[in-house]
């Protein structure tokens, strides 16, 4: 039967009902705006916005599926990483109305969520199938990791200081944008000019494929100085824009490069998180993929970000992995929401390490 899925791990208060095959029966999504005042994510009010929203937004979603309450064959969430207070109110409530329907709750890691949302039909067409690289890129994720099966996840390298979404955020901030910065940022430098500013490429060329963004974010900051508390002209703004975004599209190309090297036989480059809307970055990526002879696949924005389908196809997959092993059905009501839930620890629920 249908799943309900719920996230709740950030900023985004999320529910999704799925049928066993992956389509999506609805999905119910509201971004929080109340951080925007605070130009980032106040886990505290994220905590209270979740509480405040989720048993209404579960309730809507369920009526706009057409489905009763009773015919949900089990409940999922977010449980981790992700902002605890947040995990906590999703988890809590997945878990009470999985108890009192008398169905499993099956706990979702966040980023499994993410990296298994490229594999959900409709998005690529032709299979996916393992291994194939993601590369998660978010407000809070930068990492490549090695898909290798349900469950199989190796981390193949990650940021050592800010996210990529994190450096456009801050980048956009001193540029005197909004926040979230990301889009504000890549429509300012569609009017500037990229090799205006020559920025560093933190990493680049190095072994393994870490990132590293804080030095483009000090480098941007010395190009400010001589403006003072001047406004700053457009065109610079435009220009500095620009040649940011160039330079992280610049060291994700290289790391992506040698990420690939990483693995055997890749079967597709994927990318996931919001800063992969990103049209420098998508075309550098295909790009980069074509050269590999592998497709890149991306999906759409609204799975990309943080959403619920991709946390009750995640549930799907590891219900089907059970099946595959003859293993029954996950019920991880006893599961506490972790802040942080490493992906290599993934295996173990189905008892193979
Ligand atoms: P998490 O990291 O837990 O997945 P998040 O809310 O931080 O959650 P997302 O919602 O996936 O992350 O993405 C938001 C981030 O993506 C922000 O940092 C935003 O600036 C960035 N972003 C969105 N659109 C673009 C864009 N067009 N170019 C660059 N960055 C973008
Ligand atoms: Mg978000
Ligand atoms: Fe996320």
């Amino acid at each position: 039967g249908p799943l309900l899925a719920i996230e709740s791990s950030c900023d985004e208060t999320a529910c999704a009902i799925l049928a066993p095959d992956g389509t999506v029966l609805a999905e119910r999504l509201v971004s929080q705006e109340d951080h925007v005042a605070f130009g980032g994510v106040v886990p505290e009010i994220a905590a209270r916005a979740h509480l405040a929203l989720l048993p209404d937004l579960a309730r809507k979603t369920l009526e706009s599926s057409g489905l009763a309450r009773s015919d949900l064959a089990a409940v999922a969430a977010s449980t981790g990483p992700g902002l605890i207070g947040g995990l906590i109110v999703g988890a809590s409530f997945g878990k009470g109305l999985a108890i009192a329907l008398g169905k499993p709750f099956i706990a979702v890691n966040h980023i499994e969520a993410h990296a298994l949302s490229a594999r959900l039909p409709g998005v690529f067409d032709g299979h996916l199938t393992f291994p194939y690289l993601l590369l998660l890129v978010s407000g809070g994720h930068c990492q490549c990791l090695a898909v290798e099966g349900i469950g199989h996840y190796r981390r193949l390298g990650g940021t050592i200081d800010d996210a990529a979404g994190e450096a456009f955020d801050k980048v956009a901030k001193m540029l005197g944008l909004g926040w979230p910065g990301g889009p504000a940022l890549e429509r300012l430098a569609r009017e500037g000019n990229p090799a205006a500013f020559a920025l560093p490429r933190p990493l680049k060329g190095r072994a393994g494929c870490d990132f590293s963004f804080s030095g483009l974010k000090t480098a941007i900051a010395r190009q400010l100085e001589p403006y003072g508390s001047a406004p700053l002209p457009r065109q610079v703004a435009a220009d500095l824009a620009a040649s940011f975004q160039q330079a992280v599209a610049d060291v994700i190309e290289d790391r992506i490069i040698h990420a690939l090297a990483m693995m055997e036989r890749p079967t597709a480059l994927v990318a996931a998180g919001g800063v992969a809307a990103n049209a420098t970055l998508r075309s550098r990526l295909t790009a980069l993929a074509g050269s590999h002879g592998l497709p890149f696949v991306a999906p759409p924005l609204r799975l990309c970000t943080d959403n619920a389908v991709m946390v009750g196809w995640a549930a799907l997959e590891i219900c089907r992995e059970a099946g595959r092993r003859s293993l029954p059905l996950p019920d991880n009501r006893a599961m506490r929401p972790r802040p942080r839930w490493p992906l290599a620890e993934m295996a173990e629920r189905f008892g193979a390490v």
